[in-house]
């Protein structure tokens, strides 16, 4: 099986490296990944300068490649142009910080997988759900055991998984719950502040807390110790609006 992963905390992140080593042993693996942290970069693809592929030369991440771009440039520079055969999956991650409800529109981790989902290919996102950033490991070893489920049994359709993992120890896990997405309030204000040349300036502040959050939401599955998997589509049509709008329009 051959397997390409990205992520969007950059090629150094220890996400990535827990992400290649738990499924090194599954498949022919490629790591692309940013040169540098775009968190939040969601599906943008670099189109005012051309893009470097380059390969770390040392240390335990030696052999994996590197770009100038976004995270969807990364599974696009690869798919479409780097590989010599295109991967039997995409993974992307392992996130350092949960992806849950409106955190999807904004993730690079999500859109380097959904990047992959576009290419034609089945495509998972992983994300460790909390900033403190302790178990990895255990975020690997879900990945691990989702990889070889798909390797055994392939699920048939297009697929794009999003899954949150509780930054908690294996045997502490309370197992799986395939889950829709919540929904968060509004963000956080920016913060301003002064810069030391004396100008304002702004920093986009946190995410909002979970408001729908109830039974069957990736955040109620995490926060009760579940690994929340949600399938995820791409079309934002409203279909239940088309005929309002259109009345609204006579
Ligand atoms: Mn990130």
């Amino acid at each position: 099986m051959r397997i390409l992963i990205s992520n969007d905390d950059g090629y150094f992140a220890p996400g990535l490296l827990a992400l290649y080593e738990a499924v090194r042993e599954l498949g022919e693996v490629t790591v692309v990944a940013p040169e540098r942290n775009r968190s939040g970069a969601s599906n943008s693809l670099t189109l005012d300068r051309p893009l470097h592929l380059k390969e770390v030369q040392e240390g335990p991440t030696k052999g994996f490649f590197y770009v100038n771009g976004t995270p969807t440039d990364c599974v696009h520079l690869a798919v479409t142009g780097m590989l010599e055969h295109e991967p039997d999956m995409v993974l992307a991650g392992i996130n350092w910080g949960p992806n849950m409800g409106d955190d999807t529109i904004y993730s690079g981790t999500v859109a380097a997988a959904m990047e992959g989902y576009l290419l034609g290919v089945p495509a998972i996102a992983f994300s460790l759900a909390s900033f403190e950033g302790r178990h990895f490991d255990t975020a690997a070893r879900v990945a691990r055991r989702l990889v070889e489920r798909f390797r055994l049994q392939p699920f048939g359709a297009p697929l794009l998984l999003n899954v949150n993992v509780p930054d908690v120890p294996w045997d502490v896990l309370a197992g799986e719950r395939v889950t829709r997405l919540g929904r968060r309030h509004k963000a956080e204000p920016v913060v301003k502040q002064i810069s030391p040349r004396g100008e304002t300036v702004y920093w986009v502040g946190a995410a909002g807390a979970a408001a729908d959050a109830g039974e069957g939401t990736d955040f109620h599955a995490v926060e009760h110790g579940w690994v929340s998997i949600t399938p995820l589509q791409i079309d934002l049509t409203h279909v239940g609006q088309i005929e309002a709008v259109r009345q609204w329009l006579e």
